[in-house]
């Protein structure tokens, strides 16, 4: 069988509509959460430019704990705090 070029293959992952991954709570996928030592986190913001949900945010300057509505849990803040200040946690140990 002869393979399709790819003009011939269906167009994937369109974005019909700026912004409408909020639409998507992809919290409910994740297995671990970040829970954040407010008493270590020195709110250098690391965490914030890691995150590839951006469901760290910013207030004041400050850093916000992590929307578990869009939160995948990946695990990149916690690797990339230089401080420690994030622990990743089993969902099932963490209250609801
Ligand atoms: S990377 Fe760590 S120390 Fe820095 S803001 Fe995030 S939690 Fe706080
Ligand atoms: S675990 Fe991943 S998705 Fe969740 S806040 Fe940390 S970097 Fe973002």
């Amino acid at each position: 069988m002869k393979k399709k070029s790819y003009k011939e293959i269906p167009t994937g992952g369109t974005i019909t509509s700026p912004g409408n991954s909020l639409s998507y709570e992809t919290g409910s996928w994740k297995s671990y959460r970040p829970v954040r030592d407010k008493s270590k986190c020195t709110n250098c913001l690391l965490c914030f430019v890691f995150c590839p949900e951006n469901c760290i945010k910013v207030k004041e300057g400050k850093v916000q704990d992590a929307d578990l509505n869009y939160c995948k849990g990946c695990g990149l803040c916690a690797s990339e705090c230089p401080f420690k200040a994030i622990t990743m946690k089993l969902e099932e140990e963490c209250e609801l």
